[in-house]
């Protein structure tokens, strides 16, 4: 049971937290996991804590690109585990993506955690623990390099929630098309994904099932054309000018 009362200002903020806590002791999440999403509670503050414009701009091409896709892989890490399992295999289910764990700070005892937590939410296929199914991605001294045959390492589309700029840079390098969530629109990953959802994951796996859903009764060539539309160089900026206009607000002296 919560301590935080729902009237709580920062209730929604502090909730997210607990989970990451709560994923923290029973072995979901690392301890650099949690100074991880401080970073991105810093950048959720200037955005306003709310999905902005750009942001629903991603989403959509994200969605277009992820039914465009012949195989997606969703990868999970320990931050993820905790904070949306449910949302992880819904949009896998709605989309016919797949799951591969795969953790920057490797540890077969997490690994199960996180393999625990998604089935118990429903997952029935993750991949990212098979030894036989074992493939190296260039370009990559973590753990990370290690990748499924049949999932990542095979998939034209990857989507990569909080991800680090090295591993998004090898996974570009690779041929993979790029998607990731990341509230830092400055940070490496964002500048080097193709579509960079700039939000708190927390809210953006729920619009982008929704965004899946809605899409997935078009037709190839709008979806192509929702693409075609999108630039993320252009979107980040956007982002970048939302934040500034937020802050311009907020330096006002009422
Ligand atoms: P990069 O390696 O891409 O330059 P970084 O080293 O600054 O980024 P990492 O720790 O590698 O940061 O990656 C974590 C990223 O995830 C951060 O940019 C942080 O803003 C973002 N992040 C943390 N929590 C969330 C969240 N709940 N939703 C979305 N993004 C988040
Ligand atoms: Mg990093």
């Amino acid at each position: 049971m919560s301590l935080i009362p729902k009237s709580h200002p920062r209730a929604k903020s502090l909730l997210i937290r607990e989970k990451l806590v709560s994923g923290f002791d029973s072995g979901l999440v690392a301890k650099e996991g949690l100074l991880a999403q401080g970073r991105g509670e810093a950048f959720d503050y200037l955005l306003g804590e709310k999905t902005g414009k750009s942001a629903k701009t991603a989403i959509k091409a994200a969605a277009a690109q992820i039914l465009l896709a012949k195989l997606s892989v969703i990868s999970v890490n320990g931050n993820i585990a905790a904070l949306c399992p449910k949302e992880v295999v819904r949009l896998s289910k709605q989309t016919g993506s797949k799951i591969e764990v795969n953790l920057f700070y490797s540890n077969e005892k997490r690994k199960n955690a996180i393999f625990k937590e998604l089935k118990k939410n429903g997952a029935k296929e993750i991949l990212g623990k098979n030894s036989a199914a074992r493939a190296t991605l260039s370009g990559i001294d973590s753990a990370r390099r290690i990748v499924d045959k049949n999932g990542i390492f095979a998939a034209d589309v990857v989507i990569v929630p909080l991800e680090d700029g090295d591993r998004t840079m090898a996974l570009r390098k690779a041929g993979k098309i790029v998607i990731t969530f990341d509230l830092n629109p400055l940070s490496r990953t964002s500048q080097t994904a193709n579509i960079t959802i700039v939000d708190n994951v927390t809210r953006a796996m729920e619009l982008l099932i929704k965004n899946c859903i809605i899409l997935s009764k078009k037709n190839k060539k709008t979806l192509k054309t929702i693409l075609k539309n999108f630039n993320n160089k252009k979107n980040l900026s956007e982002n970048i000018n939302e934040i500034k206009n937020n802050l311009t607000k907020r330096s006002r002296i009422a």
